[in-house]
């Protein structure tokens, strides 16, 4: 791949604009990762999908990619309105554990969700580690940005040129918080260092010329950007709830830090929701759904990354069981292409052959849809389409397909029709018994004995195992949805 000019949506500009990187034949990405007081919900996890695509596409262009995805482990309250609750300190409490192995423990969880993802494996820096670097730029910025409350520093938004630019929080379609801390010279401004109140003692605190305390949670990103990528570097991501508050603060950090109207990074992104019926997936809704509900479920991880592809990233997602066995259908489909092909691969004795119009033509039409803003929902039909396409011989077709899935992630080369078969938790009956169940009601029915039959039917289904006659991709049993 691949040579379409990428074009990426800017949430600065709310346009397209084609990607020139800031340091030639580089690209480097930063995206704010999870607050890690919680597992993560599906959601969180569909912000890491898009992050990773886009990292992908950008590999594939043959840019050298340097990604990075925070661990926030200090600093975030309950509410992102500087109000509430650290939520480490919330999680550490009523689990009468540490802080400290609250975070590690969650860290460790996101990690092995990435991993089942298929998210290649960016750098991880953690919000604690940078807790000295965080109180020198608060210093560097303090005489003329910031002013000192009893809860702690906050900076004045007024001080840098267009504060909310991003969030457009000065218009009627923009989104703006009122916010509840007393003394605030404009509702906006934000802490940017939290005073332990007198009396308190919080598990995570340091010295700081403001006194002993933590800092606030848009430090972190404003910090660990600049230390890992410089600034200005090429794109910055978060989810779309960061374009209100988050990321419009750390601009106006890090406007003030480079003392230049310049926000960080030249391109922001932000992928949409993940809905269910109730609206965004959200931890504080109580229930939520994690990666490993899905795989409990007897559903492949990769059928989750496959349901993300499949809808634009700035678009609402709703999440829905039968929306996810439609996307575990179509990659049970794919799997069996590829295997086929890698079939008559190994049979082949020639090298490849290169590759002709027909072959270049889907390159294309993939290369044309990822570039054009990550539309990976138009780059699936075009991979399908060149997988079934009989002119094309199956060592060309392996090829385009190693190419087109280091963009889509979904290990399309190495997985296996038993890899997919994925035995929900709840099951009460192992691999061998529904086989056998299978066997004996195969039995039945050539004996014509459909009255017994029917009854094994009803005891598999009784224990979560929907039998599947004549289905077309060869599959005799699905756990019940
Ligand atoms: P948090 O741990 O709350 O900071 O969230 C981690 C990432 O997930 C952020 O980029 C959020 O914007 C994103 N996020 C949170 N909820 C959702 C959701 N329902 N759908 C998609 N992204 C989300
Ligand atoms: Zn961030």
């Amino acid at each position: 791949m691949i040579d379409a000019p990428l074009l990426l949506y800017n949430s600065l500009t709310r346009s397209l604009e084609p990607f020139t990187p800031v340091h030639p034949g580089e690209a480097r990405v930063y995206s704010c990762g999870p607050t890690v007081y919680n597992y993560q919900h599906i959601g969180n996890m569909r912000a890491y999908v898009f992050a990773d695509t886009l990292g992908r596409v950008l590999a594939c262009k043959g840019y050298k990619l340097t990604h990075v995805i925070n661990i926030t482990d200090v600093g975030h309250l309950t509410s992102d309105a500087d109000a509430g609750e650290d939520k480490m300190e919330r999680m550490a409490a009523t689990q009468g554990k540490s802080a400290w192995d609250i975070a590690k423990f969650y860290q460790a969880d996101f990690e092995a969700d990435l991993a089942r993802l298929n998210v290649r494996k960016p750098a991880h820096p953690r919000a604690t580690d940078y807790v000295e670097a965080m109180i020198d730029w608060a210093k560097s910025i303090e005489a003329r940005h910031c002013y000192q409350l009893d809860g702690g520093l906050y900076f004045d938004t007024a001080t840098v040129p267009d504060y909310g630019r991003l969030a457009r929080a000065n218009t009627d379609a923009g989104e703006s918080r009122i916010d509840p801390v007393p003394g605030k010279r404009n509702p906006v401004d934000f802490a940017i260092w939290r005073t332990t109140p007198p009396g308190e003692t919080r598990q995570m605190e340091w010295d700081s010329p403001w006194g002993r305390g933590a800092p606030g949670w848009h430090l972190e990103c404003s910090v660990m950007s600049k230390e890992l990528l410089g600034h200005p570097f090429d794109i910055h991501t978060g989810g779309i709830d960061h374009r209100e508050v988050h990321h419009p603060c750390e601009i106006a950090q890090n406007q003030a830090h480079g003392a230049c109207a310049h926000s960080g990074a030249r391109i922001w992104m932000h992928n949409n929701f993940l809905i269910d019926r109730r609206g965004k997936m959200s931890k504080s809704a109580g229930d939520f759904l994690r990666l490993q509900t899905l795989v409990d479920r007897g559903f492949h991880p990769l059928s989750y990354r496959l349901m993300c592809l499949q809808a634009h990233y700035r678009s609402e997602l709703e999440f829905t069981w039968d929306n996810l066995a439609a996307a575990f259908t179509r990659l049970k489909r794919l799997v069996m292409a590829a295997q086929k092909l890698g079939d008559a691969r190994a049979g082949a004795s020639r090298d490849a052959p290169s590759p002709g119009t027909v072959a270049l033509g889907y390159l294309t039409r993939f290369d044309e849809a990822v570039s054009d803003d990550l539309n990976t929902a138009g780059a699936l039909p075009v991979l399908e389409e060149m997988l079934a396409d009989k002119r094309i011989e199956a060592e060309i077709k392996a090829d385009l397909l190693v190419t087109m899935d280091a963009a889509l992630g979904l290990e399309l080369t190495t997985l296996t029709r038993a890899d997919l078969r994925v035995r929900p938790t709840s099951g009460t009956l192992t691999e061998a018994e529904i086989n056998a169940s299978l066997a004996d009601r195969k039995a039945a029915r050539a004996a014509k004995d459909f009255a017994m039959s029917d009854r094994i039917r009803d005891d598999l289904i009784a224990a979560g195992v929907e039998v599947m006659d004549g289905d077309p991709l060869g599959w005799d049993w699905r756990p019940t949805l």
